[in-house]
Formats: C-alpha cells, sequence, structure tokens
C-alpha cells in the first residue's frame, strides 16, 4: 500500500490516552459534546478522518498479510452505546473504508432461543474474529449487563456475576491475540431527542425510528448507572474503556479511527517472509 498520508496535526494526539478512563471516572462528568485529544472543528475532523484512511487500511492489509502466514493476532472493536449515539455511522465510515474482506462485523440484538438456551458468552465467542480480521461488535456481551440489567431480564444474583465473567472471558480473548478496543459512544439525552425527532420528520430517516427507543429513553438514568457499574468493573488493564463524547458526529468517527489506528501499530502487523526465494523466482518469470 501507498505511505500513509501526512496527518493535519503536527504533534499527533494520543486518542488513547485522552478517552481512556481514569480511575474513579463519573461518566456524569464527561461532556458528550467534548472532543478530548482534538482541538479542531468540524472541518478540521473530516481532513484528519480523511488522512487516517490510507494508514488505516495499510495496518489492515498487513494485519491480513501476516494471518496468511500463520500470524494469530485479531482486533476487536466493541461497540456500545444508546440508541441513535451513532454505531451504524462509525461501521460505515470508519471500517467502510477497509478491505471488507478484512472485516468480521457482528450486531447482536436480543438472543434468539438458541442462544438463550447456551451461556451468555457463547454467541460472542462464536463471532470472535479470526486471524488476521478486525471483528466489529455492534453491542456486545455487554448488553447482558445492560439491558439485562435495567430490565430485570435476569435476577441480580445471574447479572452481578456476569462482570467477573466478562474480565475472565476478555482476559482469555486476549491471551488468543485478540486486541480489544472497548468503545462506549456517549451521547446525551438532549442529543438523543433530536435524533430521534429528526427520524420522526424525515422520510428518508423514518425507517430508522424505532418505538422501542423511546422506552429504553425513559430509563436514561438506569441505563446511566448500569454504564457506571461497567467502567467501575470491567475497565481492566488487558482490555480498559474508552468513552467517546458522540454528540458530535465527526468527532466520534474520528476518535473510534484514531483508536484502532492506534491499536493496530501496536500490534505492529508485518509483511510474511515470503515462502519461495524471490531471486529465483525472478529468474523463472524472467526465463518463461
Ligand atoms: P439500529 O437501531 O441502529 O439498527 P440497534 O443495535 O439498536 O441498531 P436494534 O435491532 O434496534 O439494533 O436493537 C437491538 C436490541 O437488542 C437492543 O434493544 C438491545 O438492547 C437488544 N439486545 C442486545 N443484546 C441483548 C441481550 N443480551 N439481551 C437482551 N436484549 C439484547
Ligand atoms: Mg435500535
Amino acid at each position: 500500500m501507498s505511505k500513509p498520508a501526512r496527518l493535519p496535526w503536527k504533534h499527533e494526539p494520543s486518542f488513547r490516552e485522552a478517552l481512556k478512563i481514569p480511575r474513579g471516572f463519573r461518566l456524569a462528568d464527561l461532556d458528550p459534546a467534548s472532543t478530548p485529544g482534538f482541538q479542531g472543528g468540524k472541518a478540521d475532523g473530516s481532513r484528519a478522518l480523511a488522512a487516517g484512511e490510507a494508514e488505516l487500511d495499510d495496518l489492515q492489509e498487513r494485519l491480513h498479510a501476516q494471518a496468511t502466514a500463520g500470524a494469530p493476532e485479531a482486533v476487536l472493536l466493541i461497540l456500545q452505546a444508546m440508541d441513535t449515539a451513532g454505531k451504524g455511522g462509525i461501521v460505515r465510515h470508519v471500517a467502510g473504508l477497509v478491505d471488507p474482506q478484512g472485516l468480521q462485523i457482528t450486531a447482536f440484538k436480543a438472543p434468539t432461543d438458541e442462544e438463550r438456551s447456551h451461556d451468555f458468552l457463547w454467541r460472542i465467542r462464536r463471532a470472535l474474529p479470526r486471524p488476521g480480521r478486525i471483528g466489529i461488535f455492534d453491542r456486545s456481551h455487554y448488553e447482558d449487563v445492560l439491558v439485562v440489567r435495567v430490565n430485570d431480564l435476569a435476577p441480580r444474583a445471574v447479572w452481578s456475576k456476569r462482570y467477573a465473567a466478562i474480565n475472565a472471558f476478555e482476559r482469555e480473548v486476549v491471551g488468543t491475540r485478540i486486541t480489544p478496543v472497548k468503545v462506549m459512544l456517549h451521547l446525551s439525552r438532549e442529543e438523543q431527542q433530536k435524533r430521534l425527532l429528526e427520524r420522526l420528520e424525515r422520510p428518508d430517516k423514518q425507517w430508522k425510528y424505532n418505538p422501542g427507543d423511546v422506552d429504553a429513553r425513559t430509563r436514561w438514568e438506569a441505563y446511566m448507572e448500569a454504564y457506571q457499574a461497567v467502567f467501575d468493573r470491567t475497565s481492566t488493564r488487558e482490555a480498559p474503556w474508552h468513552v467517546v463524547p458522540a454528540d458530535r458526529k465527526w468527532y466520534a468517527r474520528l476518535a473510534v479511527q484514531r483508536l484502532l489506528i492506534e491499536h493496530l501499530r501496536e500490534v505492529a502487523p508485518r509483511w510474511p517472509a515470503p515462502s519461495f526465494d524471490p531471486e529465483v523466482e525472478r529468474q523463472r518469470v524472467l526465463e518463461s
């Protein structure tokens, strides 16, 4: 692939540092309209997003290439958010820019009867990215301590044990060389109302409106408490949470792209060495 394009900043900020939740983090204290790690406005943000495309593409191709030679590494973006926060847009704008064959996207809905007959992590394990892939979870095992907790879909005795189960599971995942990138898109209640109203007003957006979203909205505080518990109990050294303010869509997209790039750089995928002697093959090609 081509050389990564130059970024529109002199000193590249670490979004990973800017968005990783600090000790004692309170979700309520983070402004959903803020843009941590980034000084510019919308136009700068779009430029920065475009400037990151080539590097993300290059890293993804290396990740895929080294897996063909047996390297086990994969990356897993875990997206959690309230409705209308923009998970779909992230998948389209960020991940849609790399080779679709390198992606493994799974949207988790309410469990089917079959899924329900297994442990809550059963369907999650089956969806883990294969070596060389960038997996995306559009919702995840965290629903089992979010919607389930808020709506009493399981007794407290059941869901309260899941935090520890999730930490153990994620440790295992990291052990198999999958790098999790856990992201919560943090939307304000006011911005969600705006987006829901817009969906109702526009014929090209009405199909996205889901009357059920209003029910979740009426339990906003309970959801925020459930998210806070997730951060308190499952942000570990191996698999920390990143909270991305999401009232500004352009920022959320940029932040998730940068988080992916920064994690992929650390994975540092390399072009695999050829299984043949290029000089010998060159002669063969020339003589053929
Ligand atoms: P979009 O609305 O943009 O298509 P979405 O993720 O909101 O994306 P929906 O089909 O509207 O998709 O909603 C999926 C629903 O499935 C959510 O309400 C979510 O809470 C629910 N869900 C996901 N996992 C579980 C689970 N383990 N237990 C119960 N409900 C779940
Ligand atoms: Mg929905």
